[in-house]
């Protein structure tokens, strides 16, 4: 509970940055040094220092150094987690350009659990623990926003695609003939976790840089004597790559998947400003994105913005403006 009111006395986003290692690909195109241009001289601050003359001091919640491992990432999601099963909605948002570590964060590698399986291993045990007093239900949906429409990455492979919409039920945010699978352990969530991933890969690695990916994880607990029940969900958003494309030279339809993008991240760095600044209109209507997410940023929900960054020196600009995009949230 502590971490819940701290949280309130500090307004409810909580921004942390991800540094990941360089890699030889970065050496490689690098057409100066490899060495990093970010700077980590305590847990909560990164150093941009692109060239010698220029160095930017950034506050966050935390930095989570190259070194660091996905276990710390996840040390400061806990207490997220846990109010997911309390009622909360959580929503946590992977933001940076193409190659700085979104993914990597969220769903990890085989043998090295993200953000998503740890989350869900978290909440597994949970519901263990308090199994004698409580039945704790776990399912999860997985769908692409693409271009401004909902694709559903569950559907079985001879499904057709419905046309989905959001709609505001009685319970919150919807979206109707969404496929929401029950998952009763870590087996069948990383089997559907699996099935997000291939659908995703469907529609080519171009595409998925495009396109913003949204694991929900949906937690119901009902008191076995009382009956009472309560209800959270876990937004893991992996948002499209923030990066700036160069004009020119692109298809129009490239240009659409773009400007979709480009708007879309806009907006949600409005939505964000606009509740870090308690302002009285939050501009949730203006995406798909944000109106998806619109129970679960903000009043009485919890969410966390994870900055991921490249600390190669070709990737300046890009990482630049990933930490500008933390600032608005502060
Ligand atoms: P994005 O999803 O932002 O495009 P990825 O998550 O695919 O980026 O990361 C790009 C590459 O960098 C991948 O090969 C990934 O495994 C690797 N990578 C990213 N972050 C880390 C990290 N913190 N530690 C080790 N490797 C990482
Ligand atoms: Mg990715």
């Amino acid at each position: 509970m502590l971490i819940n009111q701290l949280l309130d006395l500090k307004g409810s986003i909580r921004v942390i940055c991800r540094v990941r290692p360089m890699m030889s690909s970065d050496a490689l195109t690098a057409a100066t040094s490899s060495s990093s241009i970010l700077e980590i001289p305590s847990p909560d601050t990164v150093i941009l220092a692109p060239d010698r003359t220029e160095r930017i001091v950034y506050d966050f919640d935390r930095v989570i150094g190259p070194s660091e491992g996905q276990e710390e990432v996840f040390n400061e999601a806990k207490g997220l987690v846990d109010s997911v099963a309390e009622g909360y909605n959580v929503c946590m948002l992977f933001f940076g350009p193409t190659g700085s570590g979104k993914t990597y964060t969220m769903a990890g590698r085989p043998g090295d659990l993200g953000m998503a399986a740890n989350a869900l291993a978290h909440l597994f045990r949970l519901a263990r623990e308090v199994d004698s007093k409580q039945q704790v239900r776990v399912s999860a949906s997985i769908l692409e926003i693409h271009n401004e429409q909902i694709n559903d990455l569950l559907l079985a492979q001879n499904q057709q695609q419905p046309k989905l919409e959001i709609k505001e039920g009685s319970a919150g945010v919807e979206v109707p003939g969404l496929t929401i699978k029950p998952m009763a352990g870590m087996q069948e969530a990383e089997a559907i976790m699996q099935r997000g991933r291939a659908a995703r890969g469907r529609g080519g690695p171009e595409e998925a840089t495009r396109s913003h990916l949204v694991l929900t994880i949906y937690v119901t607990c009902t008191h076995r004597s009382t009956e009472a029940t309560s209800s959270g969900k876990l937004h893991l958003v992996d948002l499209a790559g923030s990066e700036r494309l160069a004009k020119g030279a692109v298809t129009s339809e490239r240009t659409k998947e773009v400007q979709a993008v480009h708007k879309s991240l806009t907006v949600l760095g409005d939505v964000i400003q606009a509740i870090q600044q308690k302002s009285s209109h939050v501009p949730f209507r203006n995406s798909k994105l944000t109106r998806l997410l619109e129970d679960s940023i903000g009043f009485n929900s919890r969410t966390m913005v994870v900055l991921t960054c490249s600390p190669a020196s070709e990737d300046a600009s890009e990482t630049r403006s990933t930490l500008e995009f933390g600032l608005k949230a502060r």
